[in-house]
């Protein structure tokens, strides 16, 4: 393929200063977590991909463990990058993690340093690059010390393999603390990528707050809640879905009759602000300046192009905001 981005690409996109660095990130960034492993169709991953910088989503999120099989989203990537966009690195902001499961044996989960440093040259080998743009912790780990992983961080960074750092799906209380040790080490904690959306509240119990006080920037995953928070679901389980290809962490126990009411109480909501519900649920978390980016996946380029259309509309008025979390406490 001879993939030549588009010219306009950065004339829709908005990009948001990342906590107080002065890194900026698109307000839609993408997720390769699915539909870019080995068993999906490589063209349409690669169309996926094209279609994000077509507009101006500049940033990438992958992990170690992305595929299935694990690692098999970073090589798909790698690939892509090197065939279409390799004159382009310049222009793209590439992420991977490590925290979760990757090899056998004590040196392939969690957080030592052993374990993160080995993983990100993985990472590095699979992808082809010399450096990713953000590195993160995936999981906080209950037994290594803070302080060895968050050095471990630090430790990458001066290497020269990732230019920032992050952490992923930590509390309020350890990310506090995880701030604190990487500011103390010279090595400030770029972002933090909590799993976040109106059905997702949970960084609004503190974690939010301390994000807030640190100027560290914001990146909610699964902010469509996987598909639930699109009209997808509201005709019965479409055969190309999430629930009905994967099953494996959206599945037919998760479209209860009461999430679908939810749904379509949101829709009606979405309708009359002009909107249909996927872009009410993105615009609703970028409402929140402490919001950098919000993470999208897709299974097809149309909805990324979809999802971008949130960006027409992030003001809520006040009326709008107390219904809708009329439905989302009922
Ligand atoms: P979303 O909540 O955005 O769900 C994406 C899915 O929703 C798509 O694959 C598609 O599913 C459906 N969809 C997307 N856009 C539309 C649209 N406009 N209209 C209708 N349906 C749509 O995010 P993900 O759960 O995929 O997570 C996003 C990213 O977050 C991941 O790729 C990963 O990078 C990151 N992540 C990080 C984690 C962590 O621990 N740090 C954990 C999980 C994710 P369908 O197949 O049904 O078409």
């Amino acid at each position: 393929m001879n993939y030549k981005p588009s010219a306009e690409r950065y004339q829709q996109m908005t990009y948001r200063r990342c906590g107080k660095s002065g890194l900026k990130l698109p307000a839609l960034s993408l997720g390769l977590w699915h539909n870019f492993g080995n068993t999906t169709n490589f063209e349409n991953s690669q169309n996926i991909v094209f279609t994000a910088f077509d507009n101006g989503i500049t940033h990438f999120d992958l992990a170690n463990n992305y595929g299935p099989p694990p690692g098999s989203a970073e090589k798909s990537f790698g690939k892509i990058l090197h065939h279409d966009l390799g004159g382009y690195r310049d222009e793209l902001i590439i992420s991977t993690k490590a925290g979760y499961g990757m090899w056998d044996g004590p040196y392939g989960d969690w957080g030592s340093k052993k374990y993160l440093v080995s993983s990100l040259n993985q990472s590095l080998r699979r992808m082809k690059l010399d450096y990713v743009d953000i590195f993160y912790h995936h999981r906080p780990d209950p037994d290594t010390p803070l302080e060895e992983t968050m050095a471990a961080l630090d430790l990458i960074v001066r290497q020269g393999k990732a230019l920032y750092v992050g952490i992923s799906n930590y509390g309020p209380e350890r990310a506090a603390e995880a701030f604190k040790i990487l500011k103390e080490m010279g090595t400030p904690c770029l972002i933090h990528q909590p799993k976040y959306s109106m059905f997702v509240r949970t960084p609004e119990e503190g974690l939010l707050d301390v994000i807030g006080k640190n100027k560290v920037g914001c990146i909610p995953f699964s902010p469509l809640a996987q598909g639930l928070l699109t009209d997808k679901y509201l005709k019965g389980i479409p055969k190309d879905s999430r629930v009905a290809k994967s099953g494996v962490f959206l599945n037919e126990s998760h479209i209860t009759p009461e999430i679908i009411e939810k749904i379509k109480e949101l829709n009606l909501i979405a309708q009359k602000r002009g909107q249909k519900l996927a872009h009410m649920a993105l615009s609703w978390l970028l409402k929140d300046t402490r919001v950098t980016s919000v993470l999208i996946g897709a299974s097809k380029p149309e909805q990324v192009l979809d999802s971008i259309e949130c960006l027409e509309n992030l003001y809520f008025s006040p009326e709008e905001l107390q219904s809708i979390e009329k439905v989302l406490l009922s």
